[in-house]
């Protein structure tokens, strides 16, 4: 098509050129010479007394309109040429865009997925040896969001760079798979060793500060490493292989780099199902409340009890809250899994003599999330379970993260009735800040206090109630068992502890097991 450009131009004009001079020489000759000629050879009568004059108006009559005739017919022919030629040229850029565009990804020039996944299939296909490097930048979305798209495209492309480099330095190909997600693919067999090198390398390379807009310490890589002679022969399980791997270095705390290890996957998938389990448990309210009786001392009559998660899972197990409440904690579904306790145990409460008190095991998440005390006594009025019923439990780490919120929720809980207790007091900070500046109407004595066969610990047992005493808070002994230690209710009575909390009084149960605490039977047993 270039040369039809170049030479289209000059032969025009000179093709015209020669047919006028054909024209005027064919019309000279034809009226001084030929006309005479031909009419008497034809026989027909012919004047031959015409003026030069009148014979060049004929030339010039003939010359002219055959120049109309040529002149009209090229212009259109020309821009018919024109309009074709730069409708070709445009489709060949169109076509060689195309082509660009499905092979190199278009900001960074690196081959895109597409490109690369045939790679790898080809490669695997003819059983040849294929190590992908999954790399995926740290904190990139912060260099997007703080600096705009503009300074992110900006980063990518120096990554982009830098990849690229690395790659002809290890005879590999880097690639852009989309976002902020690179790879580097290496179609020969390489040790482990060399490829720990080339991470290593790449980790650094690519956390090295960048020139330019955005400031040097945002930005790092972590890497995921798949090779097809350990781990997949297939093009996709491969880049799989790669892509756990990466998401374990950043579980580890990311710029880092690992090899895909099929027992890992193992675990993150059981922890997958696990958390999908758990997000249908919630909704299900397959997590129920269990109830373990709080005991007045020294009377030892149950006047409560404290709500303890379990997860009666479908296949009929019962899981402790050990066993989830740190999942659930990760998946920020401790407040819906607290509002079905709520529920489920008001309504059991309900049932029960009303004397009976709840205690509610409150994370900190929720004792510092501002709307939480709103939403409980809202749940509480739902279920008309009376205020002064209803116990929050809160541990000190609670209070450490957000006090200001915290101690506003607390005080508006206690100025509505609920109270509030600190729960396993003397282990962790057992701050006396904590008891005298946030409204806190009870303190639980971890159950450390009184294993099995321990009484040394009883003096510090004692210091515990004599503070409680002169900051009038009631105190709950934890952890009180039937085998040990079988005075301890009466020095805790006469040590002046309130309440106390046990196996001897009395194991977590459902509420199914506590029908004797209904109205009737409970005005009984007590009368
Ligand atoms: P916690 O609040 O300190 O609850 C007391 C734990 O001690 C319970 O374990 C209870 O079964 C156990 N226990 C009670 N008496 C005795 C005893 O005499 N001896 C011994 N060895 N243990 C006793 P559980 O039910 O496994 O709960 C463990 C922890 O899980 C709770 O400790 C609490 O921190 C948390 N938890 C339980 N339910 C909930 C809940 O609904 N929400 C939240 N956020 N946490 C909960
Ligand atoms: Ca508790
Ligand atoms: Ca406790």
């Amino acid at each position: 098509m270039n040369d039809l450009h170049r030479r289209n131009p000059c032969r025009l004009p000179v093709l015209l050129l020669i047919t006028l001079s054909t024209v005027v020489g064919l019309s000279i000759v034809w009226e001084f010479e030929l006309e005479a000629w031909v009419m008497h050879w034809l026989a027909l009568p012919y004047d031959a007394d015409f003026e030069d004059a009148e014979r060049w108006r004929f030339v010039l009559t003939v010359t002219g309109f055959s120049l109309i005739s040529l002149i009209i017919p090229t212009i259109l022919l020309r821009r018919l040429i024109a309009n074709t030629r730069s409708s070709y040229l445009r489709l060949k850029q169109a076509q060689a865009q195309t082509e660009t565009l499905a092979t190199y990804d278009s900001l960074s020039g690196l081959i895109n997925r597409r490109i690369f996944m045939d790679m790898v299939r080809n490669q695997l296909g003819l059983k040849r040896p294929a190590a992908v490097m999954l790399i995926d930048l740290d904190h990139f979305k912060a260099v997007n969001d703080q600096h705009g798209h503009a300074a992110g495209d900006i980063v990518l492309v120096e990554i982009a760079r830098r990849l690229e480099a690395i790659a002809d330095d290890n005879g590999g190909v880097a690639v852009r798979l989309g976002g902020d997600e690179f790879c580097l693919l290496f179609l020969t067999f390489k040790h482990q060793s060399e490829l720990c090198q080339i991470a290593e390398a790449a980790v650094s390379r690519l956390g090295a500060p960048l020139s330019g807009a955005v400031e040097p310490s945002a930005l790092g890589a972590t890497i995921g490493i798949a090779r097809s002679w350990t781990d997949a022969q297939d093009a996709s399980a491969l880049l799989h292989c790669a892509d756990t791997a990466m998401y374990r270095g950043k579980e580890d705390g990311r710029s880092t780099y690992n090899f895909y290890d099929s027992q890992y996957e193992k675990q993150r998938r059981a922890q997958a199902d696990l958390e999908l389990a758990l997000r249908r448990a919630v909704e299900a309210d397959e997590i129920v409340p269990y109830f373990q009786p709080i005991v007045a001392l020294p009377s030892q009559e149950v006047v409560g009890f404290e709500v303890l998660a379990r997860w009666l899972k479908p296949d009929g197990s019962t899981a402790p809250p050990s066993d989830f409440i740190p999942v659930l904690e990760r998946l920020g579904l401790i407040p819906s899994m607290t509002h079905s306790l709520i529920k489920q145990a008001c309504r059991a409460a309900n049932r029960w003599d009303d004397r009976l008190r709840l205690s509610m095991n409150v994370s900190a998440s929720m004792v510092t999330d501002a709307l939480f005390p709103d939403q409980l006594l809202e749940q509480l009025r739902q279920e008309q379970f009376a205020y002064h019923r209803f116990e929050v439990e809160i541990t000190e780490e609670a209070l450490v993260g957000n006090l200001d919120v915290a101690r506003q929720n607390l005080s508006k809980l206690h100025d509505h009735g609920v109270t509030v207790a600190l729960d396993d007091f003397g282990i962790g900070y057992s701050s006396l800040y904590h008891l005298t500046r946030l409204s806190i109407d009870k303190i639980k004595i971890d159950r450390s206090f009184f294993e099995p066969g321990q009484t040394d610990h009883l003096p510090m047992v004692e210091a515990i109630l004599g503070m409680a005493r002169s900051l009038k808070m009631q105190v709950t002994a934890e952890g009180v068992e039937e085998f040990h230690l079988p005075h301890l209710p009466s020095w805790l009575a006469n040590s002046g502890c309130n309440y106390a909390q046990g196996y001897l009084y009395g194991r977590p149960k459902p509420a199914s097991s506590l029908f004797c605490y209904t109205h009737s039977s409970f005005a009984q047993q007590a009368g």
